[in-house]
């Protein structure tokens, strides 16, 4: 038997239910919805979780397509699944958990009795350290970014290399591969000994199609590698950047971009123009490094130094 909260699943079967967290307030209790599928045979565990940031939907939309795809009499081993990290964002469809405006993935690995982040990462991680990979299903929030996968545990981690691995077959095309910040799911799960990655599903208010179908596509391609599903996955080079430049506006008005998401960039060549509302141009941003645009802001007005695009930079192929 196979479980998560009051999911619970014998092998070949699959089964749903709620990971209690605590309660709202109203004093209702409330619980994360959760999935368990426990293959007919032995194998490795995969945990999978989204919407840790509550804006980021694409990949609930992943799950959503790919959880029914999976029979669990063709599987071996255990899915282990979080579809709502972020319960109170996601209710109000924000970033950040509105009861203590905190960005869940800072809090990992979370604690029992602390805030109302710390112990949702505290349940979820519970079951994430009972896994043998970790997918967190993020995006860049509701801003237009390249579909792309994260290493977050640092060059210098002995599980640098299996991160790196997950990353190249999950196949997104890019990899970010940067130190993240303390509190991370994706570094916390290195430094339990379980290779974790952080998806980054494009960027989108709501769903956006082509995301979900580089997440779902990439979900398959982990099951088929690591011998949950029967088939073989030859995964492709992917395009590493291991810096992020961040670009902000010299002027306030309205951003004109001059490259494309994917688009390599050179120094000295044009990011963006900005022009007050008659087309009059006030400034131009080039580029300081060479490497890869990654990353822009949806709205077209910006004030003086709002942030307006990032590129990544120290671009390799691995
Ligand atoms: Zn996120």
């Amino acid at each position: 038997m196979k479980t998560l909260g009051t999911a619970s699943a014998a092998p070949g079967e699959f089964d749903t239910g709620r990971l209690q967290v605590g309660e709202t307030r109203d004093g209702s209790e409330f619980g994360l919805p959760v999935a368990v599928l426990n293959g007919a045979d032995d194998g490795p565990t995969l945990y999978v979780q989204a919407v840790s940031d509550g804006d980021e939907l694409n990949g609930l939309g992943v799950l959503r397509r790919a959880i029914p795809q999976i029979s669990p009499a063709a599987f071996s081993g255990t899915i282990l699944a979080v579809g709502i990290v972020n319960y109170h964002a996601f209710q109000v469809a924000e970033h950040r958990n509105p009861i203590d405006d905190t960005k869940m993935n800072r809090t990992y690995p979370g604690s029992e009795s602390g805030t109302s982040s710390e112990r949702i990462a505290a349940a979820t991680f519970e079951a994430a350290s009972r896994a043998d990979y970790i997918l967190d299903l993020h995006q860049g929030s509701t801003s237009r970014m390249l579909n792309e996968a994260r290493v977050r545990c640092g060059r210098r981690h002995r599980l640098h290399d299996d991160c790196l691995e997950l990353a190249k077959v999950f196949g997104c095309g890019h990899v970010l591969d940067q130190k993240g910040p303390d509190g991370q799911l994706a570094r916390v799960g290195p430094d339990e000994g379980i290779p974790a990655i952080d998806p980054e599903l494009g960027g989108a208010i709501g769903w956006d199609e082509e995301s979900i179908r580089y997440g779902v596509d990439g979900l398959f391609n982990v099951l088929r590698y690591y011998g949950f599903l029967d088939g073989s996955v030859d995964p492709d080079p992917q395009i590493r950047a291991s810096g992020f430049d961040r670009y902000g506006s010299p002027s306030g008005g309205l951003v004109d971009f001059q490259v494309a998401l994917g688009d390599p960039v050179d120094p000295g060549d044009v990011l963006f123009e900005v022009t007050d509302p008659f087309g009059q141009l006030k400034a131009e941003v080039t580029a300081d490094d060479s490497g890869v645009f990654w990353r822009s802001r949806r709205l077209p007005q910006v004030a003086t130094g709002e942030y307006v695009c990032s590129v990544g930079t120290n671009v390799s192929e691995y």
